[in-house]
């Protein structure tokens, strides 16, 4: 258009932020929003507190649903509407018809920012629902500086770079859960109303090539990794399945997770599940203890963030000990036993 008298309201409409409005992709287990949706709840907040619409989608079917999505009507003074996908087919994390319906909601409810959490289902569903929407996702915020500039880690984390969206709406991000504290659900939270999802998007295609085969999970008492307060790692230097076993000891009197580097996960000491890192999981807890870990970047990309991070290797050169806050130079045999031995039990 020409500037004419347009000139001065033009430049005014500009500096107007525009409205924005926030779908929150939420997954729910045992009957309650997980932890890591709540952070993504709060990183709606960061975009907008005043006129910020949030509605928090679920999907499944059972009892179990309809327990998360009440628990999501009050979860947030900010969540304005909780939309509940009820079917078999989101019963399970498969991102083909979940990207189906995201691409549905959206272009019901025109939201301005669509989020998740970087969880393995939040990676997976993400790129997918972006592409159906023909838009580019910022993936793996850490902070929100502006509705559309953020800040994310390159370079597995030894870079921070900020970004600012500028694509077609809805900007559509994930956010590293360890980065948002969820907002503590305040007691006299307005209850939001709970609305049913048209499904007739559906059809038969719509679970795409994958199919849910079974979910096989570790039948532990003991905090989920990502979200565990106290994290307790083994390294290479653990040297044995065997000596693990001791560090779940440790694990099971201090109430933490036991995590594991790719190089232990790569001997056949634990299971995947178990690997922190760069490709791995992200965890940030209060105390992070690490036995028999080099300190490679990888591995530092998934716990660099912690509070305080205790580091036990019989090498005193090794890099663990430049991200330490505590470093103990001995053998972790040595170490692990004494501790045992000092520790009450749980
Ligand atoms: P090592 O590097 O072998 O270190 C073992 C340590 O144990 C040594 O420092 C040694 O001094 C010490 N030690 C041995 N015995 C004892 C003892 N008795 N007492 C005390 N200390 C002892 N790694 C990850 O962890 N997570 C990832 O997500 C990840 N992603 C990767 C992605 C890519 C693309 C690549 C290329 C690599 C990735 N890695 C990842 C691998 C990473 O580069 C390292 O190889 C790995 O982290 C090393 O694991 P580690 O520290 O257990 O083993």
């Amino acid at each position: 258009g020409t500037a004419t008298a347009g000139g001065s309201s033009r430049s005014f409409a500009r500096s107007l932020p525009r409205p924005v409005s926030t779908l929150v992709v939420a997954e729910h287990e045992g009957g309650f929003v997980k932890p890591s949706s709540l952070s993504a709840l709060a990183a709606a907040e960061a975009i907008g507190k005043d006129d910020n619409r949030v509605s928090l989608l679920l999907g499944g079917s059972g009892p179990g649903l309809h327990k998360a999505a009440e628990h999501a009507a009050s979860s947030h003074p900010l969540v304005s509407e909780v939309l509940v996908a009820d079917s078999d087919v989101f019963a399970h994390p498969l991102a083909e018809p979940w990207a189906e319906l995201l691409r549905s909601v959206q272009h019901k409810g025109g939201y301005s920012h669509v989020i998740a959490s970087s969880t393995s289902f939040g990676k997976n569903l993400l790129p997918r629902a972006a592409a159906l929407l023909d838009v580019s996702p910022v993936t793996d915020v850490t902070s929100i500086s502006e509705p559309r500039v953020f800040v994310r880690p390159i370079y597995a984390g030894n870079a921070l770079c900020t970004v600012r969206y500028t694509g077609e709406d809805p900007c559509m991000m994930s956010i590293r859960s360890t980065s948002f504290s969820p907002t503590e659900a305040m007691s006299e939270a307005k209850v939001a109303p709970i609305t049913q999802v048209d499904l007739s998007f559906l059809s038969e295609g719509s679970s795409g090539k994958s199919a849910w085969v079974n979910l096989k999970s570790q039948d532990t008492e003991r905090p989920d990794l990502a979200n565990a307060p106290v994290v307790v790692t083994g390294g290479r230097g653990l040297k044995s399945a065997e000596n693990f076993k001791v560090l779940e000891q440790l694990a099971e009197k201090l109430g933490a997770a036991v995590g594991a580097t790719r190089a232990a996960v790569d001997a056949g000491f634990v299971p995947n599940e178990l690997q922190v890192g760069q490709t791995g999981k992200i965890v940030a807890p209060e105390l992070y203890m690490a036995f028999g870990v080099s300190g490679a970047i990888q591995h530092l990309a998934g716990m660099r963030d912690s509070k305080v991070i205790v580091a036990v290797n019989k090498d005193a050169d090794a890099p663990i000990f430049q991200v330490a806050d505590y470093g103990i130079v001995a053998d972790l045999f040595e170490v692990l036993d004494e501790l045992l031995k000092k520790l009450p039990d749980k």
